[in-house]
């Protein structure tokens, strides 16, 4: 199709300059809601690209957006640079070697994300003054994917609302579309107050908040076995009342990690954790308040879309790895173990095999996968327009998420090549759309019927702001 042989020209002509911006976001990674570097290099490249820039999209100082073209339709890719923490890692090297000690790390490859979601919109830019077509492009610069759920608080304020159809990916092992299966979630923080007293001199006018914070996780431990079992809780202590024994924890907080199929089911289960908050207060006297902090949905599919992609990845093919890079591949490989990489062919829909270090199919449309069970703020944008996600093959197979051996792959030439690869998938989808109008159409009208039943609600309450100190904030 000629369509795609031009788009992808295009992307091939952008490459370097934009793997040169992954790996320099790579060497500075900074956690969610602190990615002033990464976001001013991304908002530097979209001005060098021409795209007209705003700043502060959602009020959100790492969040950036730029737009291309002139009319109709309003495409969006979307892109992220956040890093996580404790993911400090030497490049290239199969083996563990902090960078910098206790330093932060690209453990998501979100490096990688935000440059190819760039490239590919910078082509379609390309594209559509080359040809004189009516339609704008956007580049979404996101932050805070990691637990701050900044889209959900762009989609809140609207960044989206004039959008036709949104694209975006995640670096994997595979290639081909993502299944549209991620968990709505929300963290909320219960921070309980008692009374302090010499614990041995006086316990019994002390009222012991850790006390309410030890019962509260056994409540939720015993609740476990009659949840759905795709439900998921987790908990972080945030303030254990002190370092001394002695004295009765007058002050203690607890963070939960609450995620769930979809948004009613989230609601009901949160409701359950707030009755043993409470509870766990009755018991010991303590008060207990709770505190929203961030929540995303479910993501949501388009069917439309995600045949128009696939289609692109079979056009495509496989990314062009080679034996060099196959090589580099399998010594990561034997840093894993055998369930890493079984787990990740199940997770997949692929059948497993273990003479492929780097994938080299398509992950068929009706591939079966073990779904994510993670979650993501894309959930949010998926609920307000239609939108399509990608997964594109970037490093060993059977790599874990948030690993130091997925640092260490993200500046390799097989994630470069990757990065590239997928940003030909997303930029030809994105041409498909400006060529066919009833893909547009097709589009919404499959979001508005999977939305119908169960209109949109925000998961974040109005009152809450993006928790911009959450990676500061010890
Ligand atoms: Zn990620």
């Amino acid at each position: 199709m000629q369509n795609s042989d031009e788009i992808w020209r295009l992307i091939d002509r952008h490459a370097p300059e934009f793997q040169d911006l992954s790996d320099r976001v790579w060497g500075m990674p900074e956690l969610a809601y602190t990615e002033h570097r990464s976001c001013a290099e991304h908002t530097e490249m979209l001005r060098q690209q021409g795209f007209a820039v705003t700043e502060m999209v959602a009020n959100i100082p790492t969040a950036v957006m730029g737009e291309a073209g002139q009319g109709g339709p309003v495409i969006a890719i979307l892109g992220e640079y956040d890093a996580l923490p404790g993911l400090s890692q030497v490049a290239g090297l199969p083996e563990k070697r902090e960078l910098e000690a206790g330093g932060h790390g690209h453990g998501c490859g979100h490096n990688l994300l935000g440059s190819a979601a760039l490239l590919a919109a910078t082509a379609v830019k390309d594209y559509l003054a080359a040809n004189n077509l009516p339609g704008r492009v956007r580049y979404y610069g996101c932050p805070a994917e990691e637990g701050g759920a900044a889209k959900g608080f762009m989609v809140r304020d609207g960044a989206f609302k004039d959008v036709d159809i949104a694209i975006t990916w995640h670096p994997s092992s595979f290639s081909g579309i993502y299944e549209p299966v991620s968990l709505a979630n929300t963290r909320i923080d219960f921070a309980f107050t008692g009374r302090s007293s010499h614990a041995a001199t006086a316990p019994h006018l002390g009222r012991s908040a850790l006390d309410a914070v030890e019962l509260m996780n056994v409540g939720v431990n015993y609740m476990r076995e009659h949840m759905p079992s795709d439900a998921r809780i987790h908990y972080a202590y945030l303030d254990a009342g002190g370092i001394a024994p002695n004295v009765v924890q007058a002050t203690a907080k607890v963070r939960y990690l609450i995620r769930a199929r979809e948004l009613p089911e989230l609601q009901r289960l949160i409701a359950r954790v707030r009755k043993i908050a409470d509870g766990a207060a009755l018991m010991t006297e303590t008060t207990v308040k709770a505190q929203v902090i961030s929540a995303v949905s479910n993501l949501l599919g388009n069917t439309p879309l995600e045949h128009a992609l696939h289609a692109n990845f079979t056009r495509l093919g496989p990314p062009p790895f080679d034996a060099a890079d196959i090589a580099t591949a399998q010594k990561f490989q034997a840093t894993m173990t055998e369930e890493d990489i079984q787990s990740s062919y199940r997770r997949s829909g692929l059948p497993a095999r273990t003479d492929e270090a780097l994938c080299s199919a398509i992950i068929p449309i009706d591939a079966k996968g073990g779904g994510m069970n993670g979650s993501t703020d894309v959930g949010d944008v998926s609920w307000a327009v239609p939108l399509v996600q990608a997964r594109g093959a970037v490093y060993a197979v059977g790599t874990p998420g948030h690993s130091w051996q997925l640092t260490a792959q993200g500046m390799l030439p097989a994630a470069h090549k990757g990065m590239v690869h997928v940003a030909k998938a997303m930029a030809g989808t994105a041409v498909d759309a400006l060529a066919d109008p009833t893909l547009v159409a097709r589009a919404k009208e499959d979001h508005a019927r999977r939305t119908a039943a169960t209109p949109y609600v925000c998961p974040i309450p109005d009152d809450v702001r993006p928790p911009f100190t959450m990676s500061t904030a010890s």
